[in-house]
């Protein structure tokens, strides 16, 4: 028996959205499920849009790979379609001198990965280019910049609908089960309205690809088949990050990062497509998902000011407000090792036909036209 459909994705995010398009460019039917009532409602919209360069991320990675392709595809993509990017470059600041081996130590894994381009500053240099920074060395990455992820979103909206593919917004997908004919079965319940009056549908298909975010564990377990003996899906563990916004025009031209610390890069300074600029984001680790602001006593708006006071003594502390906030998909818990992006295809879960994919933080903007690319060559040509 035929499915109804070639191929579906569930989960529109840039990920998601990106993934659809190229099966689409490729020949594939392709339909794309999500249960927000608009795309990119959850993490794509609330990132730093930042175009990561590919510097921290372990050599050999999945996550430096893709970001170093990635990088170069959405420069190019957003040239070629009107989408309003803004290559600023940015600042890794070392402000005291035990920051300044870590800067080196960043140099070579840049190096590692193919980024190239960066270059050493002392101090002064640094405050010729920043004068309000406050640093002892930095290095520059002129192929950092910022991108308008709305204005991306939709552009990607447009190709996959225009190339005959098909976006089903406000559904969610509740079970999926694995045919004997090796078809997939999605059942979906619409999410407008009371779900108690909303019917079930099913819709089959040939290739799924699940790229859920901070829901892709939940997803995963709704499968009725067996993974390969040993296999389960990886755990989602969010962690939030907030932002604090500056009522001003901020006095730099660069994002500002200072040294990172660990897996993550420290309160960092953003600037928007329009030149607004922001803080953030921090790291709580979380057990629900919950978009609030949580300051209730200020003492995370003293933190901010105190961090970002380290490269910009002068920030006026009564310019910043509360932002919004973002949260990550992490597949690794609160002291673990940092994981990699996880794109589980058959060969790691069993299950032919079917791509899942996990953890993809940041910089899941940025490669989200090579994670596209890698998942449409694991599906292959349509049948
Ligand atoms: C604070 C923060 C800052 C970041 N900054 C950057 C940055 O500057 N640069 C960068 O490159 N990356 C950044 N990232 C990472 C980037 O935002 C993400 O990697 C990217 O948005 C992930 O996209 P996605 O499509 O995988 O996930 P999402 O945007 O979360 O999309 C997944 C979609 O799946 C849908 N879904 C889930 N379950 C179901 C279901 N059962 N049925 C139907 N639909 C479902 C959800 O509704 C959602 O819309 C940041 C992330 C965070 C949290």
């Amino acid at each position: 028996m035929s499915p109804d459909i070639e191929t579906i994705v569930v989960g529109a995010g840039v990920v998601g959205l990106a993934i659809a398009r190229e099966m689409a460019m490729r020949g594939h039917q392709t339909l794309l499920i999500e249960r927000n009532e608009r795309i990119g409602a959850e993490t794509s919209s609330r990132n730093s849009e930042v175009i990561h360069a590919g510097i921290y991320y372990p050599p050999g990675s999945v996550r430096a790979k893709m970001c170093v392709k990635g990088r170069d595809m959405l420069y190019a993509f957003a040239a070629e379609n009107g989408v309003n990017v803004n290559r600023l470059g940015k600042l890794i600041v070392a402000t005291v001198p035990e920051d300044v081996p870590q800067l080196q130590t960043i140099l070579e894994r840049a190096r590692a990965n193919g980024v190239n381009d960066l270059e050493q500053l002392d101090g002064q240099a640094a405050k010729a280019l920043e004068p309000e920074l406050d640093c002892i060395a930095a290095l520059l990455s002129p192929s950092t910049g910022v991108i308008d992820t709305h204005e991306l979103m939709t552009a990607l909206d447009g190709h996959l609908t225009s190339l005959g593919g098909e976006i089903i917004l406000s559904t969610n997908v509740t079970a999926i089960d694995v045919r004997p004919d090796g078809l997939f079965s999605l059942a979906t319940r619409s999410t407008s309205g009371d779900d108690a009056d909303s019917e079930e549908t099913t819709i089959s298909c040939r290739n799924l690809i699940l790229s859920a975010g901070l829901g892709a564990t939940q997803l995963a377990k709704r499968i009725n088949a067996s993974w390969r003996e040993g296999y389960a899906p990886p755990q989602v563990y969010p962690a939030k990050g907030h932002y604090f916004t500056l009522s001003q025009r901020a006095p730099f031209s660069h994002l500002i990062y200072p040294a990172p610390s660990g897996a993550w890069l420290g309160i960092h300074l953003t600037l928007d497509i329009a030149g607004q600029a922001k803080f953030g984001p921090d790291l709580q680790w979380i057990d629900t998902i919950d978009y609030s602001i949580d300051d209730p006593d200020g003492k995370r708006k003293e933190t901010f000011i105190r961090e970002v006071r380290r490269y910009w003594p002068d920030l006026p502390a009564d310019k910043l407000d509360p932002g919004y906030t973002g949260i990550r998909p992490k597949i690794y818990a609160q002291g673990e090792p940092a994981a990699d992006f996880a794109i589980h295809g058959p060969e790691t879960h069993g299950i032919e036909n079917l791509i899942a994919l996990y953890g993809i933080e940041s910089p899941g903007l940025t490669s989200s036209p090579a994670i596209a690319e890698h998942v449409a060559n694991l599906v292959g040509k349509p049948s």
